[in-house]
């Protein structure tokens, strides 16, 4: 499977500040050679995807959107839809963060409901799962993000799955510098991927506290398919290099 490594750069970078953490990005990504079996996604916020679509055009880097509205237009005031992402050359969305989940109230339906219009409208949707700290520590987060996953895909065709991916993504390890120990990462992502029929096909991507020092031991897990960068994407040779550790061990 390909490997995906997606930007989330959550609400940081005013328009000229994200074109040129974009146009860095891009130059090192064309240095790096990618091939077709790397697959590489930036979300700035709403407001640059402009200037940050501008700055990808002729790339292989995808522009991302970091949540929409499930509904396409409507009295939805302060949302973003689907055909308006496309609009604006987006190519991939990431739905139920943690963060919108928590400071938001975004509920698993609401996830599923945009599940379903990124796939109408044909976006690669990065639906996020993962659990707290306190069921982390109750010994339940397979179970969570059994849960989750069931719940975002809840109606949708199986042949669909594949066209999704999933990230693992502890809350306790966003942002916290306290990434998830490996054994146990590949533990999760593999419930995960047994959940439901048709996530053998679906990219798994494990995030929380990526940095270039501890990628690769995420990357040599069977059912790791790459990682959901928060922090060390808003820096452009951070970025870099993990996307070069995903091209040195993408499949052949
Ligand atoms: C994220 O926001 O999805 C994330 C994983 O953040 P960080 O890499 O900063 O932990």
């Amino acid at each position: 499977m390909k490997r995906l490594v997606a930007g989330n750069w959550k609400m940081h970078e005013t328009t000229r500040a994200a074109q040129r953490l974009a146009s860095s990005i891009v130059a090192s990504v064309r240095e790096l050679d990618i091939g077709p079996n790397v697959q590489v996604a930036i979300a700035p916020p709403f407001t640059a995807l402009a200037a940050v679509g501008a700055a990808l055009a002729g790339s292989p880097v995808l522009l991302g959107a970091q949540n929409m509205h499930w509904e396409d237009d409507g009295a939805f005031t302060g949302e973003i839809s689907a055909p308006m992402l496309i609009d604006l050359g987006v190519r991939c969305v990431i739905l139920g963060h943690s963060e919108r989940r928590r400071y938001f109230g975004e509920s698993d339906a609401y996830v599923n409901a945009k599940l379903r219009a990124a796939l109408a409208h044909g976006l690669l949707a990065i639906v996020a799962v993962g659990e707290t700290n306190e069921e982390h520590d109750a010994g339940i987060a397979g179970e969570r993000v059994v849960a989750q996953t069931r719940a975002a895909f809840d109606g949708i065709a199986r042949e669909r799955l594949p066209e999704v991916a999933i990230a693992y993504e502890p809350i306790w390890a966003i942002g916290s510098g306290r990434n998830c120990d490996p054994d146990e990462a590949e533990r999760v992502m593999s419930t995960i991927r047994s959940s439901m029929p048709g996530l053998e096909g679906s990219p798994i991507l494990y995030g929380g506290s990526i940095k270039p020092e501890n990628f690769g031991a995420y990357l040599a897990l069977p059912n790791c398919n790459g990682g959901l960068i928060g922090g060390a994407s808003l820096d452009a040779g951070a970025f870099a290099e993990l996307v070069r550790l995903a091209r040195d061990t993408a499949p052949g």
